[in-house]
């Protein structure tokens, strides 16, 4: 390998990796641009063992999404729905306990709750689930709502989004979920995902949780409409907030689905598409500890593929999942614990259980007891 590496096409920017020296847009560009995924595929994955070693972790965790209606309309989006339609849904608070209390019982650490942006609801009702969730069992960590959504909720508290924030802390939120970074890219944002929040409003949501000592991940949608120079507009401006903060703990690619939707993309991104997007993004993003291959996106195949290409997490156990399936994805809607593990020693990776924030915790023989 390391012969390989020293001797292969991409030398000089795996001595750049060896010294520390961070890659700049013209080297993510080439390696985006390679068609030899091999040596694209040895950088990352040295730069990713070095970092991370043999480790590959996943978490157990339940998917709840309280709500599909949306004022919005993201061209992209397949889930959304408006109360005129008869495949809208909307989750009481009682519903959501009753959901968690099953998976509680499966040994889920997490809850991983996102909606669209309610007409109606008030903004005691997300406090409200927060509390009942939180009071099931203090271990379960409560990682919620994406960026627009804390926007909205904002707007109907009327307080401002680090008030906002500090009240959801204060009901129970752990931690923000990384969706909705979709594209940056302003005129391709426009495109995808005309009215919802820029890309400033996005980073800076997160960059206030992290002020208030938060930590969250962030996504890029790719594989849709965007270019190769988009991608890596996007992936600097994560890097610039990571080195501002630090209070990303992952980075989770996620690719496009094109069910659907309103946006005329024919197929999802290929195989090859989703290993160097994840190999690049390895690399470019030197301080990130963590690249998730979201399986629920690239199905678990594609996904253990992708341990040694760089990402070193597969993300969870999911149980239900909507966002991705409406929009096409054939991936199951759930994977047992059980499963991770075996796709991640398949791969010749050491399985390490994880909580929400990428740090390791109890053999998955101990699940979580109620
Ligand atoms: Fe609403 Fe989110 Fe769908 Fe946009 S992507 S329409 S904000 S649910």
């Amino acid at each position: 390998m390391d012969f390989f590496l020293q001797r292969g096409p991409f030398r000089d920017l795996y001595e750049k990796v060896v010294s520390g020296t961070r890659l700049n847009d013209d080297d993510a560009l080439r390696l985006f641009r390679t068609t030899d995924l091999n040596a694209l595929c040895a950088i990352a994955d040295f730069a990713n063992r070095r970092r991370n070693g043999l480790r590959a972790s996943y978490i157990v965790n339940r998917y709840i999404n309280y709500s599909n209606y949306c004022i919005l309309s993201c061209q992209f989006c397949a889930f959304s729905r408006k109360k005129r339609d008869n495949d809208g849904f909307q989750l009481s608070a009682e519903q959501m306990v009753e959901k968690a209390r099953e998976a509680l019982s499966l040994g889920i650490t997490e809850l991983h709750i996102v909606g669209g942006l309610h007409p109606s609801l008030p903004f005691s009702y997300y406090t409200g689930f927060l509390r009942a969730l939180k009071s099931l069992d203090a271990r379960l960590q409560l990682k919620c709502f994406t960026a627009v959504e804390i926007l909205h909720l904002a707007w109907l508290a009327k307080k401002t989004v680090r008030d906002t924030l500090l009240e959801l802390k204060e009901a129970g939120l752990e931690a923000l979920t990384g969706g909705g970074a979709e594209i940056f890219q302003k005129e391709v944002r426009s495109k995808i995902a005309l009215g919802k929040e820029s890309a400033e409003e996005y980073l800076n949501v997160h960059r206030t949780w992290h002020q208030l000592g938060g930590r969250s991940t962030c996504t890029l949608l790719y594989g849709h409409v965007e270019s190769l120079e988009d991608r890596i507009d996007h992936l600097r401006r994560l890097r610039e907030l990571q080195d501002e903060t630090k209070g990303f703990t992952g980075f989770i690619p996620l690719p496009y689905q094109p069910d659907n939707n309103g946006l005329p993309v024919k197929h999802a991104p290929s195989g090859y598409d989703m290993l160097r997007t994840i190999a690049v993004s390895r690399l470019y993003l030197d301080n990130f500890d963590h690249i998730t291959a979201y399986w629920v996106g690239m199905g678990l195949k594609m996904a253990q593929v992708a341990l040694s290409h760089g990402a070193d997490d597969l993300h969870g156990t999911i149980i239900e999942e909507y966002i991705f399936h409406m929009a096409g994805a054939k991936s199951p809607q759930m994977t047992a614990q059980k499963e991770l593990v075996k796709a991640i020693r398949e791969a010749g990776r050491e399985p390490i259980q994880r909580n929400t924030f990428y740090e390791p915790i109890e053999s998955i023989s101990s699940p979580v007891t109620v």
